[in-house]
């Protein structure tokens, strides 16, 4: 299924620049349009050399946590004698994120060219592509991919004359959510349960088979070689200080024009949605957005005046998180986004630690009672308390993911549960 749209006038195209090219997935289209021009440059370069330029772009992972890349790879110790890995995050399980799909849909060798200069940054000869379950034919896709740039000398023994040599495999995950949490993808990749990790140590010294391993998602890797390309300034400008370049942003829900469309970091979030997204059908009003993926915490019309950037986001409490941005107009009803955002949270829990896997079922089943018809008025106040118990006391991040937009819904968004509460309700 492709989810490309037709490009707006008002995107950037750096990263989806080849997105409805003829044969776009192929190395000869690749090549013909840049390809691997920026891996023979990082080739010349020293490995210190290749990051400070990543560190330059104020590249932050587009994952989720937007953590500075650069800083990630110089924690990779190189000199290491033990094998290191890249590894990529492409478990992409957040709702309402949609982009790294496109991206090994449609650019596959960007993501590979992206995975050889991150090879040259911290020594590695090995990278797996580790790819949610339910992306089936996108693990035939990059194993296509894969294939091709083997057979041309883009992968294996002496890539591209340039005596480097580099493997590369994808892996199938089986469709947790929790495996796109770094530690719990490593133990997946390693064949164990997809559990998280406890940090320290991080990946980088100690990731898969306790070797130090350098682990971004997919999104982050692609736009590499357009920053060792063109210079790490280059792509900063794009953006706005310490939120370097552009972004995709998936933007889905009550909008004229939904897609995925690459935005420059800081681009006002209403100009995205009225005029990039065509605005809202049937000209109803806006009443809330996810920010960036239904863990970030909801934000309210009257709060959407504002850059889209991570540091304008953490400012407002919430995130710009994966970029799945949903837009809910002034018909939707929050108490049963809240339940079908707490459904995917209960059902996703891996069930290790007491906090998630009670404090989401809780979440759901109040919620789910209310919607039923029992609700009664302490739910509310319940509902608040129980996901302000949740928060900062799991073992990994899931448990904030169900807890913010929970709290969010519940404190901006209160007038939607009166009418969820009926005054002979009694617990059952
Ligand atoms: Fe598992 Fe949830 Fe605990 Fe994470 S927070 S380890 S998903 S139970």
């Amino acid at each position: 299924m492709a989810l490309y749209n037709e490009p707006s006038p008002l995107e950037t195209r750096i990263v989806s620049k080849r997105f409805g090219l003829p044969n776009s997935a192929s190395l000869d289209t690749y090549l013909a349009t840049d390809g691997f021009v920026a891996f023979r440059k990082a080739r010349e370069m020293a490995p210190e050399q290749i990051i400070e330029e990543v560190k330059a772009s104020s590249l932050r992972g587009r994952g989720g946590a937007g953590f500075p890349t650069g800083l990630k790879w110089s924690f990779v110790p190189r000199t290491s004698p033990k094998p290191k890995y890249i590894i990529v995050n492409a478990d992409e399980s957040e709702p309402g994120t949609c982009k790294d799909r496109l991206l090994m849909e449609y650019d596959p060798h960007q993501l590979i060219e992206g995975i050889l200069i991150a090879s040259l940054a911290v020594d590695a000869h090995k990278g797996y592509i580790y790819i949610r379950g339910e992306y089936r034919y996108l693990i035939d896709m990059m194993d296509k991919a894969i294939a091709e740039a083997y057979a041309k000398g883009y992968l294996g023994k002496n890539i591209a004359g340039t005596g480097w040599d580099f493997d590369l495999y994808t892996h199938s995950g089986a469709g947790a959510y929790e495996c796109g949490e770094e530690t719990a993808l490593l133990d997946s990749l390693e064949g164990k349960r997809g559990v998280p990790r406890m940090k320290p140590p991080f990946p980088a010294v100690a990731g898969a088979w306790a070797s130090p391993t350098l682990l971004n998602n997919v999104e982050t890797y692609s736009a590499v070689p357009y920053i060792i390309r063109e210079g790490g300034k280059a792509f900063a400008d794009l953006g706005t200080p310490k939120n370097g370049g552009t972004r995709l942003v998936c933007i889905s829900g009550h909008v004229n024009k939904p897609g995925v469309y690459e935005l420059p970091l800081g681009f006002p979030m209403m100009k995205a949605i009225n005029e990039v997204a065509g605005g809202i059908p049937h000209g109803r009003k806006l009443k809330a957005v996810v920010p960036g993926g239904s863990s970030c915490p909801f934000l309210r019309a009257e709060e959407c005046d504002i850059p889209m950037d991570y540091d304008t986001l953490a400012k407002l409490g919430s995130m710009l998180g994966s970029g799945g941005m949903v837009v809910m107009d002034e018909t939707t009803d929050m108490v049963k986004v809240a339940l079908r955002v707490m459904r995917f949270y209960a059902h996703e829990s891996c069930g290790w630690c007491i906090p998630c896997r009670e404090g989401t079922t809780w979440l759901r089943k109040i919620l789910q009672r209310m919607v039923d018809g029992g609700g009664r008025r302490e739910d509310v106040a319940m509902l608040g308390e129980l996901s302000k118990n949740m928060l900062g006391r799991t073992f990994c991040a899931l448990g904030d993911a169900a807890a913010m937009p929970t709290i969010s819904i519940v404190e901006k968004f209160a007038e939607d549960f009166e009418k969820y509460i009926v005054p002979e309700a009694v617990l059952v």
